[in-house]
């Protein structure tokens, strides 16, 4: 198993703390905060890019590797930066906004729905950036606010104004990768929740992803190169993501990560008490991004 660099890690890890730090709870969110944190760490690496802000204190965030040749697009996200509310602080090991390093994991409120990922993504898209990668096609990081709500802030307010700066043929984002057997890790393909199905009786979240594809195969070899013989089992999820605004513009969108083998049910329970996240996880799930982009967005 391959590890980053512990300076590249450590840097991570403290990214991620601050993001938990900033205390997004949405509503009311206050996600620039955040936005405004990413912005500076990616300045920092040289990486430019774009915030807008969608309404006072609500922003988001795109970046993009220009591709050199004709090619499909990929996008790291949507991933979002706000996190649900805390109703039983008290009953936490620690502060759920502490962001405290201890014991291998990062502790706190949004650590697992979805910072790490979001910071996976961030760190990634810097280390293809730095190392001067020419993707094929672009290469597309979007944060976004307001997911907790229904992205009408974020995700959906990006399609309706800025629709060619977020449309893009693959989408990689939160809800996969934990260990569902030795060897077996989920791949979110679809969601069973909607939001406007009751209203309109039409299912738009519901819609899937191809279960078999050249992009599903890149995902696996991308995990084979970190957990060698290991298969990813594709499935849909309960409740609603930013994934279905953008399945239902055409693109293929996945829950993708890897979560350390060893990781337990009780660590995965979404806005549950004591959230907190592997390092090894951190750690996988950033190698898993750098590794299907370089593999799926290689020049012929
Ligand atoms: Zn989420």
């Amino acid at each position: 198993m391959s590890s980053i660099a512990s300076d590249s890690l450590n840097q991570t890890i403290n990214l991620l703390s601050e993001l938990i730090q900033n205390k997004c709870i949405n509503p009311p969110g206050n996600e620039m905060n955040s936005i405004r944190t990413i912005q500076r760490f990616l300045e920092k690496q040289g990486v430019t890019s774009q915030v807008f802000e969608s309404a006072p204190n609500r922003g988001n965030l795109v970046s993009r590797i220009r591709g050199v040749d004709e090619g499909p697009k990929l996008m790291f996200g949507p991933s979002h930066v706000d996190v649900a509310e805390v109703k039983n602080a008290d009953d936490w090991d620690e502060p759920p906004f502490s962001g405290f390093v201890k014991e291998g994991y990062v502790w706190g409120r949004g650590a697992l729905d979805m910072l790490f990922i979001v910071v996976a993504q961030v760190q990634a898209f810097v280390e293809l950036h730095c190392a001067g990668f020419q993707p094929r096609g672009d290469l597309i990081l979007l944060l976004v606010c307001d997911e907790e709500e229904k992205g009408k802030y974020g995700m959906e307010w990006m399609l309706n104004n800025y629709p060619d700066l977020v449309e893009t043929d693959y989408a990689v984002t939160e809800a996969g990768g934990w260990p569902l057997e030795p060897g077996k890790f989920a791949l979110t393909i679809g969601e069973e929740g909607t939001p406007d199905s009751q209203n309109t009786g039409q299912d738009s979240f519901s819609l899937t992803s191809p279960v078999k594809s050249r992009f599903v195969d890149a995902m696996e070899d991308a995990v084979k190169k970190e957990v060698p013989n290991s298969t990813l089992v594709p499935l849909t999820m309960p409740g609603r993501t930013d994934a279905g605004f953008l399945r239902r513009k055409g693109s293929q969108v996945y829950g993708f990560a890897l979560f350390d083998p060893e990781t337990k049910k009780s660590e995965l329970a979404v806005h549950g008490v004591n959230e907190r996240i592997r390092i090894k996880t951190l750690d996988l799930t950033v190698r898993v991004y750098i590794n299907l982009a370089r593999d799926f967005l290689k020049r012929k």
